[in-house]
């Protein structure tokens, strides 16, 4: 009958939005939850920086690291990255807690022996709210002064998307940030709005190529294909092209075989604690 279906169907739509609107409410209490928890986190010292080995694959050396960020809460619960940095970003908390691993990044890496030759890398990402803060590039000159840190050897990572950005701000840290002379790399390349046009101005020293055309590389021709054309793009234009996120000995022979650069992956190095990091670089600064 006509009306009892209307009837229903009035009944079960008014059910759906407030299972919805709970639903919503829910998400958002958690993300506030989230953002407090992290907010204290950054002031009880419940952040630490993982760092990454970044290899040459020539010569297989150790050329940096990249600093991730780590979170274990008071009750020894992990909350990645992936899950956090998204509710920093919305936030804006984004902006201490990036000046949090900026500085602490430098200071790491300040610690290092000078003896390799380039001199490892520190790389460390930045988030588009960050750039955009006028003062960012003060920042990091700040950071590298009073750590002492070559600016050479610090690399700061910006992803594709965070170039889009039209806004004067953007644009004008990037250029301050290279007048410093501070690496500049583009992460994740080739999952955003990638733009030609962009990669000429912004010119970075160096290319990322994101895992998802890494993955089985030995076997995919179109990843194969993928890859080799951001190599061979990134060297016409001077830069260091970069694979991420390489898991396995065909993989790094194929990157090898296609010609590029460095590698960042499970095969060579994970995210180690910072005691583990410098175990490393002192290995390598005195070899036995
Ligand atoms: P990203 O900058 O692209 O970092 C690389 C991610 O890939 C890291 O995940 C790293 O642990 C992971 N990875 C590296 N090698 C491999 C591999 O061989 N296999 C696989 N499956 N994964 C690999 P993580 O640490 O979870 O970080 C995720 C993302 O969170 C980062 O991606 C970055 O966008 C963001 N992030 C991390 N730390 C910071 C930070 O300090 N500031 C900002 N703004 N973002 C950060
Ligand atoms: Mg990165
Ligand atoms: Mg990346
Ligand atoms: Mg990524």
């Amino acid at each position: 009958n006509a009306d009892m279906a209307m009837y229903e169907a009035k009944a079960g739509g008014r059910n759906n939005f407030c299972f919805f609107s709970r639903h919503m409410t829910q998400q958002a209490n958690e993300r506030l939850l989230l953002e407090s928890q992290l907010r204290a986190a950054l002031a009880n010292g419940e952040l630490r920086l993982a760092l990454q080995p970044k290899y040459s694959v020539a010569a297989r050396h150790l050329t940096g690291f990249e600093a991730l960020l780590r979170w274990t809460d008071a009750t020894g619960r992990v909350i990645p990255p992936t899950r956090f940095i998204p509710v920093a970003e919305d936030s804006g908390l984004i902006v201490d807690i990036g000046l949090w691993v900026l500085r602490e990044a430098c200071h790491v890496a300040a610690g290092w022996p000078a003896a390799g030759k380039p001199a490892l890398t520190i790389a460390v990402n930045a988030s588009p709210r960050q750039l955009a803060q006028p003062g960012f590039a003060d920042e990091v000159a700040r950071a590298l002064a009073s750590s002492g840190l070559p600016a050479a050897q610090l690399e700061i990572e910006v992803t594709e998307n965070a170039l889009l950005e039209k806004t004067g701000v953007v644009q004008q840290t990037l250029a301050l940030l290279k007048k410093l002379g501070v690496r500049l790399a583009v992460d994740d390349f080739g999952t955003g709005y990638s733009s030609l046009a962009y990669l000429k101005n912004f010119a970075p020293d160096t290319v990322k190529i994101d895992r998802c055309f890494v993955t089985n590389l030995q076997h995919r021709q179109d990843n194969a294909a993928i890859v080799l054309a951001i190599i061979t793009l990134a060297k016409s234009l001077g830069m260091e092209a970069l694979a991420e996120g390489v898991e396995t000995e065909e993989e790094f022979a194929a990157l090898a075989a296609l010609g590029c650069d460095t590698v960042q992956g499970y095969l060579t190095g994970k995210p180690l604690p910072l005691d583990e990091a410098a175990a490393l670089v002192a290995a390598v600064s005195h070899p036995t």
